[in-house]
């Protein structure tokens, strides 16, 4: 079974993960140039061959032994980092913005949960500004209009500029993203939206966005594959920061588009190559690294974000919580029935405005005030304190990302916080 995270029963239904949930359609370890048998295809042929998984295997199994070098007497059980940008001419790699073993083992880890056909980025932004470039001009875009700060001020900037006409739309409504998304090109979701947590109905989103011929992506950054699949909901590609829980220590950046499609994969290959954005070995190396503990990184932080969720919820310094594990969370039915667990990010907005919010983010000892998610150390920041953080966002707002510490150590640095007057 893939739902081994979780129990099964807190009434998650967790659509795709069922027994037979790891895909065998995708680019795997068996996929990869070996080293002691080169492949004689070239890099960018390896988007989308097949796999030699274990579909019975749990998830929580497949992050531990994903994108390992094949099993052969003498070879290493992990990608060695590679320090290399060129390579003997005529194998199976040539230049490393092509491609390189680690990216190649990542795209292979994180296709394989997805489900489709992954391209490993330098960042989540630049996955992301990979997937815009290739949008025609004067297409018409879809976004929610609470979305990663970098992600809706670059599609902004596009639209100023006249490159793609915007749409902005609530996510959490779905006749709005209907009525939006006649004409459109694509329709970008993210769910859960940073910071405001809301959820949107990716299934009923992709099907009407679909009728209109619209192509739809969804950021799952926050989810993380093993909380929620959005290709099986419908979505085409699926975009991730690697940086955030994947990488899961605060110590590199990356990002991976997932297609659901392995031509649409092929075609972003020469994009890729030129945009540049491509991981560097350290950081293929690593994002692999956090991927295998993200299962048990995700269960902990996850069940303490639920504890902590609850006590902030009933915390007299407290106005408002967002968290779609919350019974009387807007997003809570549909986190149940498209999620495996309501994950590890919380928003909060605290009495007293943003001068509560500040003062709560510089009296927390053991929670790191900083930017940023994912991490195994938990952090908390005031969004609005971001210039170009939406207007939208109620300027107490605080982020709170749950790390792996105890939960009662958590909850007593941020409740000593929120106590002093
Ligand atoms: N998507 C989401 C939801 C994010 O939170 C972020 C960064 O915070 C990004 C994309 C961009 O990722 P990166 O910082 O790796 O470029």
């Amino acid at each position: 079974m893939l739902a081994a995270a979780s129990s099964e029963d807190d009434g998650y239904s967790r659509p795709g993960h069922e027994a037979d949930a790891i895909p065998t359609d995708c680019p795997t370890v068996s996929a990869m140039p070996s080293f002691d048998q080169p492949d004689p295809s070239t890099s960018q042929e390896h988007a989308g061959e097949p796999a030699d998984l274990d579909p019975g295997w749990s998830v929580d199994t497949a992050v531990v032994h994903l994108g390992r070098p094949p099993r052969s007497p003498g070879a290493p059980l992990n990608m060695p980092i590679e320090p290399a940008s060129s390579y003997h001419a005529g194998g199976d790699l040539e230049y490393a913005r092509d491609g390189t073993r680690a990216s190649l083992a990542l795209e292979s880890a994180i296709g394989t949960l997805e489900g489709g056909h992954c391209l490993a980025f330098s960042s989540g932004m630049a996955a992301a500004s990979a997937l815009l470039d290739t949008v025609p001009p004067g297409a018409i875009v879809v976004a929610p209009r609470h979305a990663y700060t970098g992600v809706s001020v670059r599609m902004r900037s596009l639209a100023d500029r006249g490159r793609i006409e915007l749409r902005t739309v609530d996510v959490t409504d779905t006749a709005a993203v209907s009525v939006a998304s006649r004409g459109a090109h694509l329709v970008w979701i993210e769910s859960p939206t940073n910071p405001m947590l809301e959820i949107a109905d990716i299934p009923a989103i992709a099907a009407l966005a679909h009728e209109q011929g619209a192509s739809v992506v969804c950021d799952n950054t926050f989810a993380t594959p093993l909380g929620q699949q959005p290709l099986a909901h419908g979505a085409d590609v699926v975009l991730h920061s690697a940086t955030k829980m994947i990488g899961g220590h605060s110590d590199l950046l990356a990002g991976a588009l997932v297609f659901a499609d392995a031509d649409a994969a092929q075609q972003m290959l020469p994009e890729r190559t030129l945009l540049g954005g491509f991981p560097g070995a350290l950081e293929s190396f690593l994002a692999l690294r956090g991927l295998r503990t993200l299962a048990l990184r995700r269960t902990r932080a996850e069940s303490s974000a639920i504890h902590l969720a609850q006590l902030l919820r009933d915390h007299p310094a407290i106005e408002r919580v967002r968290y779609p594990g919350l019974e009387d969370d807007p997003g809570f039915a549909l986190c149940q029935a498209t999620m495996s667990g309501p994950g590890t990010i919380i928003a909060i907005e605290p009495r007293g405005g943003i001068a509560a919010a500040e003062a709560i983010s510089h009296r927390v000892r053991l929670w790191v005030h900083a930017t940023s998610l994912g991490g195994v150390e938990s952090l908390l920041e005031r969004r609005r304190r971001w210039a170009l953080e939406s207007t939208l966002v109620p300027e107490s707002l605080i982020r709170l990302s749950v790390g792996i510490e105890d939960p009662e150590d958590l909850w007593a640095d941020l409740s000593a916080a929120l106590d002093q007057p």
